[in-house]
């Protein structure tokens, strides 16, 4: 049978969007526009030479129910999560973490001379997965081997394999098969990948300008580029060259019930996850230990910190860890911070809407129910 290289479906210019606690970037997937790609849930890509656009970064929150993939192009995130593990990914290193049941952590860029850059992807998990038992990989860059295939373009290989088979990522045996491709392409270099049928998939080009497609659509950094179905993605080099992530994966044909950091797949899930954050049972059935350890620790932190700072806090924030409080599903995003962390529930165009939450939360009758849309990330 003739083999078919997947059409250019649409592109997609990403919006700017504030998050976490005043990060300015630009987001493609999880947008009004456009809610998910199924398996994809969000697609954010951060750049900014200036500090103030991402210095505040997104402190301690929590997620259940997805996995979450930032890849690092310059400048350096510290992190810290409730499994215990701590420390600062940089230029060309990888973060996958898979929340499962449910995990807590900070993401914290950091300032530098040449500022921040990457991209931050959702993944959903299928739902015998979404209560799994949480995990985490850092991925150096020395662990992302870069290829040169004999038509020029540089490959490092995240997911899935490449080139036939002969490239593995070191990611692997996951539900919805996801393959993700880091590609730069130099002026004069071509790319062709195959991708099974049936697939979603999509490239984000974040550099230069890339002509995808078999009518060699060009597409200038940044933007989104969605392909139809076939059996391989084929791209060129423009005239300066371009770089590019190439992902796809299986879809799930689930429903989906969302708030903020939390994908589920009904309403009850996620009143159930609210219910378990209010009441300091997030996390617990998993690992009751660790999360008494990472909460007292952050308690202590918290305590000493205003106390530093000489400020009387409110009676309420006294009984339990500022990170295990919970937004309640009939909250307005209003101008409100969220309860779980210290930064807006929404980004600027929720906060524009009255009661975003509480509508979205009441009217599940659809496959998707938005509360606080996905703009709280990360
Ligand atoms: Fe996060």
């Amino acid at each position: 049978m003739t083999q078919s290289s997947r059409p250019v479906a649409s592109v997609i210019a990403p919006e700017p969007v504030r998050e976490g606690a005043g990060v300015n970037l630009r987001r493609s997937i999880g947008t009004r526009g456009l809610d998910h790609l199924d398996p994809f849930l969000l697609l954010d890509h951060f750049e900014s030479a200036d500090a103030a656009d991402y210095a505040a970064g997104f402190p301690f929150h929590p997620h259940r129910g997805i996995e979450t993939v930032t890849v690092v192009r310059q400048g350096q995130i510290r992190h810290a999560d409730s499994l215990g593990h701590s420390g600062t990914i940089g230029a060309g290193d990888l973060q996958w973490m898979t929340a499962g049941s449910g995990i807590l952590h900070e993401e914290m860029p950091q300032v530098r001379p040449e500022g921040i850059g990457g991209l931050q992807l959702w993944l959903n998990l299928p739902a015998s997965e979404k209560m799994s038992r949480p995990k985490y990989r850092d991925l150096q860059a020395g662990q992302l081997v870069e290829t040169v295939t004999d038509e020029g373009a540089r490959l490092r290989v995240i997911a899935g394999d490449a080139a036939g088979g002969r490239i593995t990522g070191p990611v692997e045996g996951l539900a919805v098969a996801p393959k993700f491709i880091d590609v730069v392409l130099p002026p004069g270099a071509s790319f062709r990948e195959a991708v099974p049928r049936g697939h979603t998939a999509f490239a984000y080009a974040d550099d230069g300008e890339v002509r995808f497609g078999d009518t060699r659509t060009p597409v200038q950094a940044p933007a989104l580029v969605i392909f139809g179905d076939g059996d391989f993605v084929e791209a060129a080099a423009g005239p300066i060259g371009g770089r590019f992530l190439l992902a796809s994966a299986r879809p799930l044909h689930e429903p989906i019930a969302r708030y903020g950091p939390f994908v589920m797949n009904t309403r009850a899930e996620i009143e159930r996850t609210l219910q378990e954050l209010r009441t300091g049972r997030f996390m617990a059935s998993r690992r009751p230990a660790a999360a008494r350890r990472w909460r007292s620790a952050r308690t202590s932190a918290a305590r000493a910190s205003t106390s530093a700072a000489r400020r009387p806090r409110p009676r309420s924030r006294r009984r339990a860890s500022p990170t295990m409080r919970a937004a309640p599903a009939s909250s307005d995003c209003g101008s409100r911070r969220s309860r779980w962390t210290s930064r807006p529930c929404c980004g600027p165009r929720e906060r524009s809407r009255s009661s975003p939450a509480t509508a979205s939360i009441a009217g599940s009758k659809g496959r998707t129910i938005h509360a606080c849309s996905a703009a709280t990330r990360a």
